[in-house]
């Protein structure tokens, strides 16, 4: 992997923040986006922008042809069918999604949701909205002595009320990765349904949807080099036509009159209205771009990251350490002891270091460590070691400043 080469195709890096050159390490909230991407959008605005599925001139098939080709390399990435990949605004929106469609069809009064510790918030409040209007329970698993989600105790969770797993794959606070093998094996033996959180997975790992088949799996294009406002949902081929598609509109149907409608068969069905196509095709182009790259080596590049500045920071003794573990991808969550989380962001930002400080959206896993936030620094392919050294640097003279 040629790390200037990579620098060299994301415009941002060579930006200055107050003097500073940046060092960008808020890749966990959102990733840049090379040129690439922003041409892929460009282009589609200048040369074929035209709403789709619907026209017999040339634009409007030039529009669909490029979002159903971008449908197909988003199923090439995960080694899934294109006819289970639909297209969503983002890992929250696909998670809503499935749970109003799961309410309608799947969850009875009284049920039961299994959870972990771990989740963003995004991946409990759509549960916890269905559960405390149903009088249904959310059954929350531990963290495991490497403070990743503890799939271990999974089976001894599952009761006859269990209606849906729901596990995040990479936990965004600590960068700890979910065993998602064993658990969908638990919940395929005990004929539960899935759902993993891929938002932090799918940028920094290869998922292969076709070996791990779980019922649904969602992400988010913008953390993975792409746009915002576009993301995925990965339906299983059961789900695809057993769950209920909570929004309806123009492009879900086949035929409608005032009496009735006959939806259209698969992913049309989830997409009402004008989707997000520019995004769509900027999500594609930012998964040629990953692939081209190669996932395992962006993998490998962010985990040497990773171990080179966790290192640093574990002999730094004014530092405490969450999800301090060498087996995880590339995010680390740290304290400086009597500090701030949100003093020692605004002071690295001084010197143009991006780090985001707070809850990360996992108020329970903040309230499991009894805390009221980290600071958090994730990394992305286009970060270098002299960036994590500079960090370290910085953050020396911050806990000086804060003593
Ligand atoms: N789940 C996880 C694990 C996340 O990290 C995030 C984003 N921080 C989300 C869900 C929500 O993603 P989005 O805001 O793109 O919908």
């Amino acid at each position: 992997m040629n790390i200037e080469l990579i620098r060299a195709a994301f415009p941002i890096v060579k930006e200055t923040i107050n003097g500073q050159p940046l060092v960008y390490f808020d890749n966990g909230a959102t990733t840049q986006k090379p040129l690439r991407v922003i041409n892929a959008i460009s282009n589609y605005y200048s040369h074929n922008n035209a709403n789709v599925h619907r026209g017999v001139h040339t634009l409007s098939q030039r529009a669909t042809t490029q979002l159903e080709e971008a449908r197909k390399s988003v199923a090439a990435f995960f080694n899934a069918p294109p006819s289970q990949m639909v297209f969503t605004s983002g890992t929250t929106d696909s998670i809503n999604t499935v749970a109003l469609g799961l309410a309608e069809a799947h969850f009875k009064a009284g049920d039961e949701i299994i959870l972990s510790v771990a989740e963003h918030h995004s991946n409990i409040l759509p549960w916890q909205h269905w559960a405390q209007r149903h009088n249904g329970r959310l059954v929350v698993l531990p963290l495991d002595s490497e403070q990743g989600v503890d799939v271990t105790v999974l089976a001894s969770k599952i009761s006859s009320k269990t209606k849906l797993i729901a596990l995040t794959h990479v936990s965004n606070t600590l960068g700890t990765i979910t065993n998602v093998e064993a658990a969908v094996q638990v919940a395929k033996q005990h004929n539960v349904p899935i759902l993993i959180d891929g938002a932090q997975s799918a940028p920094h790992m290869a998922v292969d949807l076709g070996r791990l088949q779980p019922d649904f799996f969602v992400c988010s294009a913008h953390k993975m080099y792409g746009p915002t406002g576009t993301g995925l949902l990965y339906l299983s081929e059961k789900w695809l036509h057993e769950l209920p598609a909570p929004r309806t509109g123009g492009g879900t149907i086949k035929t409608v009159t005032f009496d009735r409608t006959e939806f259209a068969d698969g992913v049309l069905r989830f997409e009402p209205g004008t989707p997000h196509i520019a995004g769509i095709i900027g999500f594609a182009e930012a998964l040629h771009f990953m692939s081209e790259v190669g996932v395992e080596a962006i993998a490998k590049h962010e985990h040497a990251l990773l171990i080179h500045t966790q290192n640093q920071l574990r002999a730094l003794p004014e530092v405490t350490l969450y999800g301090d573990h060498e087996s995880k991808a590339g995010v680390i969550s740290f304290n400086v002891k009597g500090a701030h989380p949100f003093d020692v962001g605004t002071l690295l930002d001084k010197y143009g270091i991006a780090v985001r400080t707070g809850h990360h959206c996992t108020q329970p896993l903040m309230q499991h460590f009894g805390i009221q936030g980290t600071v958090r620094a994730s990394f992305a392919v286009y970060n270098t070691l002299e960036e994590t050294n500079f960090f370290i640097e910085k953050l020396k003279k911050v806990i000086k400043m804060l003593s």
